[in-house]
């Protein structure tokens, strides 16, 4: 008889322990078995051989799948991210391995026989100096940051990796943020790889999830994976590259359970596996930034537009100033040279953007005259506007405060609660171009589905006014567009949290680059309320490191990211005062413990009113994660956590 432990890969197990099971066979370990656990068949994972246990009565493992095992390096991985977000193996286990495997009765499915294409390069533009160097300085084992202005050939740059791992032997993994984004990527790698492309990601029907899943894990071939952030988990034996496109994106945090962060472990998976790790941006996180610097990680940069051939295209940005309505005459939202700029761009039959910010749904507190805005005296983050009590309040610390009558600063009483709209926009772009072709998207799923069903409409001109919130600004590669319109930049600013700025440049790095990408003269036009804001200006004049100073700066003053870890806890509950007193208890409870942290008090969060109970949160901040897994460890139950959290709503 032989022994081993075993991970339990479902969520009835919280225990941190694996445990147990014997068996007459040789268990390779990363085999998937079937095991008793309190009167169920449990899926597990076979961990390692140990030696007979004294004294304790233990049970057989009961089926042994018939798949081929997951690789060291997975088993590694996951036990990894076990210790590193405090979650169990239950919890982690869900993102690699299909839900159809858990349910006992399921036939495997046999994946059809492919014959691998042959990938060819061939048929790629010829590879400039910038990339070349950027190539030649990338080992086939490390983490890399990779800061090059949009449209600079980083996607080439992945191919070419690609194409050097896969010589090897080796598969990649190519990541993106949104699903809609997973189109373009997949033809531009489908043009060199053929049918050693595959697409992986949640939104497939649980059977052909499980079908891609085998398939992936019996390929004797490397494969080329394309998916968000999900598709990190493949079943891969050999992997080359990961590259985490879009790096700063948001979407690469899970917000629940176990909330790691994509890039966190990446870098670990590259680890583990000897690969490549590439975080592509044109606006690197500050705290992946950051932590370049300290651990010298290479910083690659590509500055240059790729596809410039020929004579030099331009790009041209305007500034447009919110508050001098005298440049709004025939619509409230959009200004007379976004209109006019995009009357010429129909005429040209060329493609125009309009970009909503979705992020300016909540309501801050800015002076209509001088664009002040009310901040928090201790975090220096916009305050919102809470309707019910009539009160700012500052989400991050418990400040709060009537709002101001008049402008600290210009004296004018001219304050305004404001949320921006968006179908208003796009109503107003009808009646002025009741002829043009408009298209609509938004955030939610379904639609951006839409996104990826009309990518190659929309790529081929066939729609003219393109309007649409934060998921059009991603890596949108559109050879027909050439014009931009931000309709409130300076939205983002008013999200009170810490990284408002950071998105706030990002958001309008990655607007503008939808232009001006080398196919066509390029115009964006920005409309906002703090024409002068540093960033903003920093960011229309691509200047990076003046952006990162003025930032990193501010991080450290006010201790946030990277300078300290994060950790927000919140509670639900039926009543308001209950809430904030469950919250307050836990903090006299957290403080009492004399440990190494800093606990904010507690505030309401963001979105205070979820169904019909209120919630409450807590900020806690340490210089060391392990304090940080250890209040997790002792939250009483009821309460929710995010550990790293990108956000503090
Ligand atoms: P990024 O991923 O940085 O936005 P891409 O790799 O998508 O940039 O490149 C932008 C455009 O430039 C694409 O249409 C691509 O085919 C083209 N391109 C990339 N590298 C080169 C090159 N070396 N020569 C000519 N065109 C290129
Ligand atoms: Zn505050
Ligand atoms: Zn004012």
């Amino acid at each position: 008889m032989r022994y081993y432990q075993v991970l339990i890969a479902d969520q009835i197990y919280h225990g941190s322990e694996a445990l147990t099971y014997s068996s007459e066979l040789m268990l390779e370990s990363g085999s998937l078995v079937k095991v008793p656990l309190r009167n169920r068949q449990v899926l597990g994972i076979v961990y390692s051989l140990v030696a007979e246990p004294k004294g304790k009565q233990i049970k057989p493992v009961s089926q042994l799948l018939d798949t081929p095992s997951l690789s060291p390096e997975t088993l590694e991985l996951m036990v990894w991210m076990q210790k590193f977000y405090s979650a169990s193996i239950g919890v982690i286990s869900k993102h690699f391995l299909p839900k159809l495997l858990l349910k006992s009765g399921v036939d495997i499915p046999t994946p059809p026989k492919t014959k691998p294409s042959l990938p060819s390069l061939k048929k790629l533009p010829v590879l400039n100096n910038d990339q070349k160097q950027v190539i030649a300085a990338v080992k086939d084992q490390g983490t890399y940051i990779l800061h090059g202005e949009t449209g600079s050939g980083k996607t080439r740059i992945y191919i070419e990796l690609a194409y050097k791992a896969f010589v090897d032997g080796k598969s990649s993994i190519i990541l993106t943020p949104e699903i809609g984004l997973t189109k373009q990527l997949y033809l531009r790698f489908e043009e060199v790889f053929g049918n050693n492309v595959v697409v992986f990601h949640s939104h497939l029907s649980e059977n052909e999830r499980f079908k891609i899943w085998l398939r992936i894990l019996k390929s004797q071939t490397p494969l080329i994976i394309i998916g968000p952030r999900s598709a990190l988990f493949s079943p891969l034996r050999k992997i080359g590259l990961i590259v985490v496109d879009e790096s700063h994106e948001d979407a690469y945090k899970q917000e629940q359970g176990p909330y790691y962060h994509t890039t966190r472990v990446a870098t670990k998976m590259g680890q583990l596996y000897k690969a490549t790790t590439i975080l592509g941006s044109a606006t690197t996180n500050i705290v992946d930034f950051y932590i370049a610097t300290q651990k010298n990680i290479p910083i690659l940069r590509l500055s240059e537009l790729a596809a410039a051939s020929g004579p030099a295209k331009k790009l041209k940005v305007q500034v447009v100033d919110l508050k001098d309505r005298s440049k709004f005459t025939k619509s409230g939202h959009l200004s007379d040279v976004l209109l006019s700029r995009i009357k010429e761009t129909l005429d040209r039959k060329e493609q125009s953007l309009v970009f909503l910010n979705r992020r300016g749904t909540a309501r801050s507190v800015i002076c209509n005259v001088c664009g002040w805005q009310a901040l928090c005296p201790n975090c220096d983050t916009p305050l919102t506007y809470h309707a019910d009590d009539h009160l700012v309040r500052c989400h991050i610390c418990s400040y709060h405060d009537v709002p101001p009558s008049t402008c600290p600063v210009c004296s004018n009483t001219d304050i305004i609660f404001r949320s921006i709209g968006t179908k208003a926009v796009v109503a107003e772009l009808e009646k002025h171009f009741p002829s043009a072709r408009i298209l609509r998207f938004d955030n939610d799923n379904k639609k951006l589905d839409r996104l990826e069903a009309q990518y190659e409409n929309v790529h081929k001109g066939a729609v003219d006014i393109i309007v649409g919130t934060q998921t059009l600004a991603k890596g949108l590669d559109l050879p027909k567009l050439s014009l931009v319109g931000v309709v409130t930049a300076d939205s983002s600013l008013y999200i009170p949290d810490y990284t408002a700025q950071e998105k706030m440049y990002q958001l309008i790095t990655q607007v503008i680059g939808r232009v001006g990408r080398g196919y066509l003269d390029g115009q964006a036009v920005i409309q906002t309320y703090l024409p002068n804001n540093p960033i903003l200006r920093a960011a229309v004049s691509k200047d990076w490191a003046a952006f990162y100073k003025q930032e990193i700066a501010e991080r450290q003053q006010f201790m946030f990211p990277p300078f300290c870890f994060l950790l927000k806890i919140s509670c639900k509950r039926v009543g308001r005062s209950a809430a904030e007193k469950a919250a307050a208890n836990l903090v006299d409870d957290l403080k009492s413990k004399k440990l190494r942290l800093i606990v904010s008090d507690p505030t309401p969060s963001f979105h205070e009113k979820i169904g019909n109970k209120y919630q409450w949160q807590i900020i806690i901040r340490a210089k060391e994660r392990d304090q940080l897994l250890g209040v997790i460890k002792m939250l009483p139950s009821g309460w929710s956590y995010d550990i790293d959290p990108i956000n503090l709503l």
